[in-house]
C-alpha cells in the first residue's frame, strides 16, 4: 500500500512534518535503540467510522515508516456495552483500509489477570482502597469543576479490610454497584480525573471473550496505559479529549513502577459536516431504523462508505490531506467527495445509464439494422483502458430533462427543430412529439444523420449539446440510489437550541430511482467496480443486490466539485 509519506501535506497545499512525528524524530535522536510500537485501541462497542481511519493511518503509517511495530487491541473492558460482531466488523474494515496487523492482535482482556494483580499492588501500597458510597453519593462527593471533592469516609479501610473487601468483590460476593475500588489520588485536585478515580467496579455480565471468569472489570484509564505498558507501546496516539487524563495515565504507571513509559501524544479528532462522528450517536441511528443498518450508504462508518463505492485509497488520501494538528476543527464534507472524485475520474470505467428515461424514436433509421455497435472510449483520462462496443438502435432512451418542448433562453438540449450530439454516435434532430392524454410526453420523434457516425459532423457543423442515451432494445433496467447528506445541519451534534442531532436529519438523503436504464455492458457489473455514469456522477454496484432480479448502483458521488470554491473561501478567511 501507498505508505502516508514522512511530510505531510495540508489542506492549505503547504507540507511539513507533522507535530507527532517531530516528536518521534526527537526521541529517536535520543535513543537509537527505540522501536517506534504504535497501537490502534478500539473499543468493540459499535464499526468503525472515518474518524478511526485517522487515527488508524497515523499510527500504521508512523510504524512503518519507523520500521516498528503496529498493534491492533481491542479495549474491551465493558462487556455490557460490547459483542464480538463488532470485533469481526473491526478486522474486516481495517482489512479493507489495507492495514496488515500481521500477529500483533491483542485484547485488554487477555491482561485481566495481569491488571487485577497491579490492582491488589496499589492495594497494597495504600494507593488504592475500596469505596462503598452509593452512585449518589460518589457523585456529591466528587465535587465540580468549581468546588473541591470530600474524602470519602471509607478512604482509610487498613490494607486488610480493602483486601478482603476486592477479594469478596472479584468472587461475586456482592451485588453490582455496592463497592468500586478507587486509586488514592486527591480529592481536591482541580483535575477531576484525578479525584479518587474508580478502577474497578463489580459487574456481573459474561465477557464475549473471558465469559463468566470476571464479576469484576477495570475501568478504562487503568486499563488502557497498562495495555500499553505491557505492549512496550512508545508513542500512545489519541485524541484531545484524553488531555486530561494524562496525568492519571502517568500516576498509574509511577506507583506502579513501569518503566520505560509509553508517551501519551494528543491530536485533534477529526469531525466531519453533515453527519456525526460517534458511536454512540451513530448506534442511535442504526437503532432507532433512521437507516438501514451500520453500513447504510449514507453512514460515514467504513463499512457504509465501502458499500457507497468508496476506495481505501480515496479514504486514505483525505486522511493525508486533512494532516495531524493539535487544535480541533471540522472538515467540509466536500473534501472528502474532492478525494473520491479525484480518484475515481482516473479509474472509473465511463458508461451511458438513463435514469429517467424518455423514448426516442429515430425515423429515418433502417429498420432492417437490428445490431448495430458503435466504439465507447472507457476512459478519456487513460487511454490505456481502451474502448468497447456499445449497441445502437432506432429507439433509444434518453433523460427525461435532456429534452424541453417549450425551453427557456439558456437551455441547448434537445426541443422540436433543434439538433444535439449523441455521445459517441450521431447527430440527432427532432422533428415531433407525442402525448398522453395527461398531457406527458411519451415519445420523442427524431432523425438522424448518417455521416455523423462516431458523433462528429464532416462539415464541421456545430451542435451546442452532447447527450447520453442507451439503446430501448439492448439497455437493461436498473435501480439507482442517490444520495444526500444524512443531516441538514452543518454540526448536528452541536446545537444551541437545545434540540437533539437526530432533529436534523434529512428527510431527502435517499432518492430511489427505480425504472432506470443501463447499457447491457453493466448486467455482469460486480461492487468493486466503479463507474462514471456520463453526466449523472460516480456509481457502483451495491453488493446486496447481487442476488436481486434488477441491479441496484449507489451513486458514490456526483460530479461537480465544490471543493475548489470551498478552499478558496477558507483560503481567504484566513488571510
Ligand atoms: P467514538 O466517540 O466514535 O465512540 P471512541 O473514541 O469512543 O470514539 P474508540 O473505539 O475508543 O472510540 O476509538 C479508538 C481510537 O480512535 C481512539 O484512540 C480514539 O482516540 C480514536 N478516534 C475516535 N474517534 C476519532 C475521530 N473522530 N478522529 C480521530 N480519531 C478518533
Ligand atoms: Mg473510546
Amino acid at each position: 500500500m501507498d505508505m502516508i509519506k514522512n511530510t505531510c501535506k495540508k489542506a492549505d497545499g503547504s507540507t511539513g512534518i507533522d507535530f507527532i512525528r517531530s516528536i518521534i524524530q526527537n526521541d529517536l535522536k535520543d535513543n537509537k535503540e527505540m522501536i517506534i510500537t504504535t497501537r490502534f485501541p478500539p473499543e468493540p462497542n459499535g464499526y468503525i467510522h472515518i474518524g478511526h481511519a485517522k487515527s488508524i493511518y497515523l499510527n500504521f503509517s508512523i510504524a512503518n515508516e519507523n520500521n516498528g511495530i503496529f498493534n491492533l487491541r481491542f479495549d474491551d473492558t465493558n462487556p455490557a456495552k460490547e459483542d464480538i460482531k463488532y470485533v469481526e466488523s473491526i478486522k474486516a474494515d481495517l482489512k479493507w483500509l489495507g492495514i496488515d496487523w500481521g500477529n500483533n492482535i491483542y485484547y485488554s482482556s487477555d491482561y485481566f489477570d495481569k491488571l487485577h494483580t497491579y490492582a491488589i499492588k496499589l492495594i497494597k501500597k495504600q494507593k488504592a482502597y475500596v469505596c462503598s458510597l452509593n452512585a449518589d453519593q460518589t457523585r456529591e462527593f466528587r465535587g465540580t469543576l468549581k468546588k473541591p471533592g470530600t474524602n470519602s469516609p471509607y478512604r482509610n479501610r487498613t490494607i486488610d479490610e480493602n483486601l478482603e473487601l476486592f477479594t469478596k468483590m472479584s468472587k461475586g460476593e456482592f451485588d453490582d454497584g455496592t463497592h468500586v475500588l478507587r486509586a488514592k489520588i486527591d480529592m481536591g485536585s482541580p483535575n477531576l480525573t484525578l479525584r479518587d478515580p474508580v478502577i474497578y467496579r463489580i459487574k456481573k455480565v459474561t465477557h464475549h471473550r473471558t465469559g463468566d471468569k470476571w464479576c469484576v472489570y477495570p475501568m478504562y484509564d487503568f486499563t488502557h496505559c497498562l495495555s500499553d505498558s505491557i505492549e512496550n507501546i512508545t508513542h500512545s496516539l489519541c485524541t484531545l479529549e484524553f488531555e486530561n487524563n494524562k496525568p492519571l495515565y502517568q500516576w498509574f504507571l509511577n506507583e506502579l513502577d513501569i518503566h520505560p513509559q509509553p508517551k501519551q501524544i494528543e491530536f485533534a479528532r477529526l469531525n466531519l459536516t453533515h453527519t456525526v462522528l460517534s458511536k454512540r450517536k451513530l448506534n442511535e441511528l442504526v437503532e432507532k431504523k433512521y437507516v438501514s443498518g451500520w453500513d447504510d450508504p449514507r453512514m460515514p462508518t467504513i463499512s457504509g462508505l465501502r458499500k457507497r463505492g468508496y476506495t481505501p485509497s480515496a479514504i486514505h488520501k483525505f486522511c493525508e490531506i486533512i494532516g495531524i494538528a493539535k487544535r480541533d476543527s471540522t472538515v467540509d464534507m466536500a473534501l472528502l467527495e474532492h478525494c473520491i472524485r479525484n480518484d475515481l475520474n482516473k479509474t472509473a470505467t465511463r458508461a451511458m445509464a438513463v435514469l429517467k428515461p424518455l423514448r426516442v424514436v429515430i425515423e429515418n433509421y433502417p429498420k432492417d439494422i437490428l445490431d448495430d455497435e458503435l466504439d465507447y472510449i472507457n476512459n478519456p483520462e487513460d487511454s490505456c483502458m481502451g474502448t468497447r462496443k456499445v449497441p445502437f438502435s432506432r429507439e433509444i432512451f434518453i433523460e427525461e430533462d435532456d429534452f424541453c418542448e417549450d425551453p427557456p433562453k439558456k437551455f441547448f438540449r434537445l426541443t422540436i427543430g433543434r439538433e444535439v450530439r449523441l455521445r459517441y454516435a450521431f447527430y440527432i434532430k427532432c422533428t415531433g412529439i407525442e402525448k398522453d392524454q395527461t398531457g406527458k410526453i411519451t415519445k420523442v420523434i427524431c432523425t438522424y444523420d448518417p455521416k455523423t457516425r462516431g458523433g462528429s459532423s464532416p462539415d464541421k457543423r456545430k451542435v451546442k449539446a452532447t447527450i447520453h442515451w442507451v439503446s430501448a432494445k439492448h439497455s437493461i433496467k436498473a435501480e439507482v440510489r442517490l444520495f444526500n447528506n444524512l443531516f441538514t445541519k452543518e454540526n448536528p451534534a452541536k446545537d444551541k437550541s437545545g434540540k437533539k442531532f437526530t432533529d436534523f436529519i434529512n428527510s431527502d438523503s435517499v432518492e430511489i430511482l427505480e425504472s432506470c436504464r443501463i447499457e447491457p455492458g453493466l448486467k455482469n457489473a460486480d461492487p468493486n467496480t466503479r463507474y462514471q455514469f456520463e453526466r449523472k456522477g460516480y456509481f457502483a454496484l451495491d453488493p446486496d443486490s447481487l442476488t436481486s432480479d434488477i441491479p441496484v448502483f449507489n451513486r458514490i458521488v456526483s460530479l461537480r466539485d465544490t471543493w475548489a470554491k470551498i478552499s478558496k473561501r477558507q483560503n481567504k478567511k484566513k488571510s
